[in-house]
């Protein structure tokens, strides 16, 4: 068990602006076997760079499938990153006191960045390549906004166009955050769109389509292709995103030292992977090298549970089957997930570094349920203050699921968790949980075996 904390009172360990990580942490290096291949989604063989040059710059190409173990971050990323990094690490003492626990909790608050997430970390990092690359405009997709906001912040800073295809039923009810990308910029269609031929074959079909965050990928990514001075941005899953997630962990491992502590069990809400990567690839990098026992654990919704009851095996990234074929944890990307209010967790596969960390056994993942999960934003809202992401309550619902059971073995123990973003344009989904207008999702074995009948048989 770690040393105890000796400091009795303090709440914020904050440190400067120089300590903000000169170096992302590329776990590829620290694997015991190499990461699976991406494979050509035509011919089923392993995919090189210039298959990826259109849609990405070489650079990014490169930190896709680098091996080494510490990349420079660059100064004009390092400065802008200023304007919110490095982000605080809080002991949640309110809430340890609420739960009764001898457990320490700390969290990470990505919520300080101005697009309310740990998003902008890799956005910042993306628009600067592509600026360098003399790429001058980025097309991406967003489902709730949260990865369009960081683009259209990051591309405005570095004087890029911004093209963001946002899903239609996000467009219609959520017009905060497509306000917040105009605000910084970018251009904003609800998807399908009439401006791609994947978007103006789906308004054939069906005009009144919701779309859907397959749909608005095919439209990005066409964009991209079809032009060239456009590239694609993707906001999670890819190798180069997670790692510039890393300063998370980075910190957060420097804010520990100062608090006197260790932590003992890592916890982040997993998506895509980006920022449970980002807190806990620093900590697994000290499992896999100096064989520190930290337990390190995902947390995913019940409504769709790629780590926990998908299967690791090969699948299209996207809904439409367009993109390389990547090994992960998948549901199958035919898999429609239930209109769960954490709109970010809502995707059928999962990293591929996190689900290979995963079967190697190096992390644990648990699947939670909406309703507890919105009880546990709640009880750390009226303690902490924050009011957390629905996204990231997953994280604060294992957290004090941890913490209890601490309680109960009277363990002192240190948690640490990744609260990824702020809930201030979710206050809708926290609307309809204090009217008692939600409910919980369990996703069928039948409906998900069905979905996983529909992914690509390949042999490796
Ligand atoms: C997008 C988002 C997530 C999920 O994405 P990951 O890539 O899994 O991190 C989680 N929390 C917040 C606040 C988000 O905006």
């Amino acid at each position: 068990m770690a040393a105890k904390a000796s400091d009795t009172t303090r709440t914020k360990f904050l440190l400067d602006e120089k300590d903000i990580p000169s170096k992302w942490y590329n776990i590829q290096a620290d694997l015991k076997t190499p990461a699976p291949p991406v494979l050509h989604p035509g011919t089923g063989q392993p995919i090189g760079p210039q298959d990826l040059a259109p849609l990405f710059p070489m650079e990014l190409i490169k930190q896709e499938v680098s091996q080494t173990r510490w990349i420079e971050i660059p100064d004009e990323v390092r400065d802008i990153l200023k304007l919110w990094r490095p982000s605080p690490l809080f002991r949640a003492r309110r809430l340890e006191k609420a739960l009764g626990t001898p457990a320490r909790i700390y969290y990470k608050y990505e919520g300080v960045s101005p697009a309310g997430s740990h998003k902008p970390n890799t956005a910042v990092a993306q628009a600067y390549y592509n600026k360098k690359e003399k790429v001058t405009r980025l097309s991406t997709e967003t489902g709730a906004g949260q990865w369009g906001s960081a683009l259209a912040l990051a591309s405005q800073l570095f004087g890029l166009q911004c093209k963001v295809y946002m899903v239609k039923v996000s467009y219609q009810q959520k017009p905060y955050r497509r306000i917040m990308m105009e605000t910084w910029g970018a251009q904003v269609v609800a998807s399908p769109s009439p401006d791609t031929q994947a978007g103006k074959k789906i308004l054939e079909q069906d005009p009144n389509s919701p779309g859907s965050l397959g749909i608005a990928i095919s439209e990005a990514v066409e964009d991209a292709a079809t032009r060239d001075d456009t590239k694609y941005s993707l906001g999670s899953v890819l190798n180069h995103v997670l790692m510039h997630q890393t300063v998370i962990g980075l910190e957060a491992k420097k804010q520990l030292e100062k608090a006197d502590d260790e932590a003992d069990v890592v916890i982040g809400c997993a998506g895509g992977g980006s920022n449970f990567a980002g807190l806990s690839f620093p900590f697994a990098a000290d499992k896999l090298t100096k064989k520190k026992k930290t337990r390190i654990i995902a947390v995913e919704p019940t409504a769709c549970p790629s780590l926990t009851k998908g299967k690791y095996t090969y699948d299209f990234g996207d809904t439409v089957g367009m993109t390389p074929l990547v090994k992960m944890h998948t549901l199958g990307h035919g898999f429609v997930p239930a209109p769960l209010h954490a709109g970010g967790l809502r995707y059928h596969g999962m990293a591929p570094l996190v689900c290979k960390l995963y079967d190697e056994g190096v992390i644990e993942a648990v699947a939670v349920p909406q309703l507890a999960t919105f009880q546990a934003a709640l009880q750390f809202a009226r303690t902490e203050g924050i009011i957390p992401a629905p996204e990231s309550a997953h994280a604060i619902k294992v957290a004090i699921d941890e913490a209890l059971r601490c309680k109960k073995s009277g363990k002192r123990e240190a948690i640490l968790f990744n609260l990824s973003g702020h809930g201030h344009f979710d206050l809708g989904a926290y609307e309809a949980f204090l009217a008692g207008k939600l409910q919980d999702y369990e996703y069928p074995a039948a409906k998900i075996e069905e979905a996983l009948r529909g992914v690509p048989k390949v042999k490796v």
